[in-house]
């Protein structure tokens, strides 16, 4: 028997983390089948500086849970952002700090949501509420997700029960979180070898509401305007991706982690939603926008509301 457990498309460091440190979970839960980590696309700079750092394998790569017999599914439930063929698989648990959407099951399962900045947050507390000690390494991974998800708790999504965790879990992989963390958020913004392709597909997110179909792609960098060298070339790619998955907005966000602002390019036939969302005009297809650095708390709601 064969548990597969895997996070979302475009995997982030949560996604990857969360893959890892649950199939430790489950193993010391008692689950006795071959249980496989898994992720469904490549790895980002950030997740690879930190598999490195820790000297860990990556999950295996799939792109179907046809051989699974049960799925675990970590750090989402949409199926828009899971395994093609997930809605055949039988899911055995979720474990997930998003909204939920896009997901149903025909069999009972556990179900473990939390309103917290990290899906690895809530597996700490699972480790804590089943007497499992976390060893150092498990303890690295799980911080540097926290770190990640949380921009170093400078996020609006990062909550007290985040910091409380890498609080703890720091102490165990005996590192300085700020240090740390800058170096890693730092390796992930390196995004010089990329293709426009490439670039929309790092951390990107399909969405559906009220009939309208948008994407969301995000990078995050140190300096918003290096990225923006190669706009109409990005364009290009987006334009190209909205007629192919008929899309009616896509927003590509370009975050800058230090300065906590973001810009973002906006295409489609529901541009105008953005310039209603947050109150502020498109120019040249971009607009800015302060303070924003959370696509599931400052962008997917704004948007939904008023697409
Ligand atoms: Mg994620
Ligand atoms: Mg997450
Ligand atoms: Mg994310």
């Amino acid at each position: 028997m064969k548990t597969f457990i895997t996070g979302h498309k475009c995997p982030d460091t949560d996604s990857v983390m969360s893959a890892l440190v649950m199939a430790n979970l489950e193993k010391n839960l008692g689950n006795t089948n071959e249980i496989i980590p898994c992720r469904l696309g490549n790895l980002n700079k950030e997740t690879e500086y930190i598999l490195n750092y820790f000297k860990v394998d990556a999950p295996k790569l799939i792109d179907s849970v046809k051989d699974a017999d049960e799925v675990i599914l970590v750090d989402h439930n949409s199926f828009l952002e899971s395994a093609p063929d997930i809605s055949s698989a039988k899911i055995s648990k979720v474990v997930d700090h998003h909204r939920i959407a896009n997901f149903e099951t025909t069999e009972p399962l556990f179900y473990i949501a939390e309103p917290v900045g990290c899906t690895c947050t809530i597996l700490y507390e699972l480790y804590m509420m089943n007497n499992i000690s976390i060893d150092k390494t498990y303890a690295g991974l799980m911080l540097s997700a926290i770190i990640s998800d949380s921009l170093l708790f400078k996020s609006p999504t990062c909550t007290p029960k985040d910091i409380e965790a890498a609080t703890e879990l720091a102490k165990i992989a005996n590192i300085d979180i700020n240090s740390y963390g800058l170096d890693m958020l730092k390796a992930g913004t390196d995004l010089s070898s990329f293709t426009p392709e490439e670039l929309l597909n790092i951390d990107s997110k399909e969405f559906n509401a009220n009939g309208a179909k948008f994407q969301i792609a995000q990078v995050s960098t140190v300096d918003i305007d290096e990225v923006l060298k190669n706009k109409s070339e990005i364009e290009k790619a987006m334009n190209n991706s909205i007629s192919s998955n008929s899309l009616d907005l896509f927003m590509f966000t370009i975050t800058d982690i230090l300065n906590c602002n973001s810009k973002a390019i906006v295409l489609g036939n529901k541009a105008s939603v953005v310039e209603k969302a947050y109150n502020v005009t498109i120019k040249d297809n971009l607009v800015f926008l302060p303070g924003v650095v959370s696509r599931k708390k400052q962008i997917v709601p704004q948007i939904t509301e008023n697409i």
